[in-house]
């Protein structure tokens, strides 16, 4: 089976070392006409492990990896540093925290040689999603077919836009700096989200010491800041240890700012004829729950199990390929859109605007007992991959 899949990011890759392991021919396409090594940190949970067990990358990733987490208190403080919630803790012994550039350069290795095309952006997909045209670096057009092309081409998807019925994207009213310390901080036996009003800041350990941290505030989309890192100063250098600290350890120069968007809605489909969208451009959501691309890996092994008996034949067969799709499209849609609900919903509570509506938001989460906290979020980490070739009228979506 041949397959093309465009985008190298996170779903693009672990999809693209899933098919070919299974035995399938694959060409990565990527517009980037290079791979730099930069990023901040990634929060993986159980369900993303589980998914990167599935094709075959867990223990590399355990490698690059620590359980640091799992010896942290965790959930929301007040700026003051007193807890709002706080998670029990075997709601977040599971979660990994990954350098993104590390885990990149992870799933880059795992490919076989001369898959990736970088400097190749794809410019359509005929309608039958299988003919993939594209543009490399010189300015050549190429118009090749594929038995599957696999959109992981991120939020602003241009597969997606192409598509009848997309919803476009919308800005959720905040956005986030995203910073690594260049040295070990203490992070003083806590880690997790801090909420004030229209402002949130969450840190999260790397494997070697350094602190993963991100600081959210409500405002305009495109609001011109002249100074990030000294904005992030302003509004976070005075909230509770060790923020300040994690602060005085960056680099000003890696901190970036990125306003937060995802789907306006739900899409009815995830696949065009051969072509599914997968990841962001599948499902982009807010990154309220830490998990875009957490579903990104369960996309790529859930593919991956369902196209695995086809994958290594030269010719396989258009039903049994497309009952694949098909199954794919419905329990990804089943998975994916009630989670970028409840993340959008969480944003919204985090951020609520007035004074009195954070009084009441912090009551109520002082209120709501830690093993409900800990059920709501074992319930989005609990995940298994179908099995290979599975029977769609046979199976639900896992939740
Ligand atoms: C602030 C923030 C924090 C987050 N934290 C977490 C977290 O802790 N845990 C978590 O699970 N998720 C998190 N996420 C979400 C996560 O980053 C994304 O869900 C994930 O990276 C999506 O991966 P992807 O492969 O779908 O897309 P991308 O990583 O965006 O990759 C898309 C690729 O496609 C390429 N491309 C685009 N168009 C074309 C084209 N026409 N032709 C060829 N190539 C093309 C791009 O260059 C890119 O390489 C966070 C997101 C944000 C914004």
């Amino acid at each position: 089976m041949r397959v093309a899949v465009v985008g190298a990011g996170i779903g693009g890759l672990c999809t693209a070392i899933g098919l070919q392991r299974a035995g399938a021919e694959v060409v990565v396409l990527e517009r980037a006409p290079e791979l730099k090594s930069v990023g901040s940190g990634l929060s993986v949970f159980p369900n993303g492990i589980a998914a990167l067990d599935a094709l075959g990358l867990g223990q590399q990733f355990r490698d690059i990896t620590a359980a640091d987490a799992a010896r942290l208190d965790a959930g929301q403080r007040r700026p003051d540093g007193s807890w709002l919630a706080r998670l029990p803790h075997d709601a977040v012994s599971g979660l990994r925290v990954v350098h993104r550039a590390e885990l990149h350069e992870m799933l880059v290795a795992g490919l076989q040689p001369a898959t990736l095309h970088l400097g190749t952006t794809v410019s359509a997909i005929s309608i039958d999603g299988k003919t993939v045209e594209s543009l490399s670096a010189n300015g050549a057009g190429t118009a090749e077919a594929f038995d599957v092309v696999v959109a992981a081409d991120g939020i602003n998807s241009a597969i997606r836009r192409s598509w009848p019925g997309d919803p476009g994207l919308r800005y959720s009213g905040y956005s986030s700096w995203r910073g690594v310390t260049s040295r070990p901080v203490d992070l003083l036996g806590a880690a997790g989200e801090t909420w004030g009003r229209g402002l949130r800041f969450g840190m999260a350990p790397l494997r070697d010491g350094r602190v993963y941290w991100f600081a959210v505030a409500t405002m305009p989309a495109d609001e011109k800041v002249n100074d990030e890192y000294a904005r992030v100063r302003e509004l976070f250098g005075g909230w509770h240890a060790p923020i300040p600290a994690l602060l005085d350890a960056t680099d000003p120069a890696v901190v970036f700012r990125l306003p937060i968007n995802d789907l306006a809605n739900p899409l009815s489909t995830f696949r065009r004829g051969r072509c599914v969208l997968l990841g962001d451009a599948a499902h982009a959501m807010t990154p309220d729950l830490g998990q875009g691309a957490n579903q990104a890996m369960e996309d790529a092994a859930t593919l991956t199990a369902l196209l695995q008996p086809f994958a290594a034949q030269t010719a396989p067969t258009a039903d049994g390929v497309e009952t694949a799709l098909a199954t794919y499209d419905q329990l990804r849609r089943a998975r994916t859109q009630p989670i970028a609900r409840r993340a959008r919903t969480l944003g919204a509570l985090a951020h609520v605007p007035s004074r009195t509506g954070v009084a009441f938001r912090n009551a109520l989460m002082r209120l709501t007992p830690a093993s409900a906290l800990g059920k709501q979020a074992k319930a989005v980490q609990t995940w298994a991959p179908p099995s290979a070739g599975m029977n769609p009228t046979v199976t639900s979506s896992p939740r």
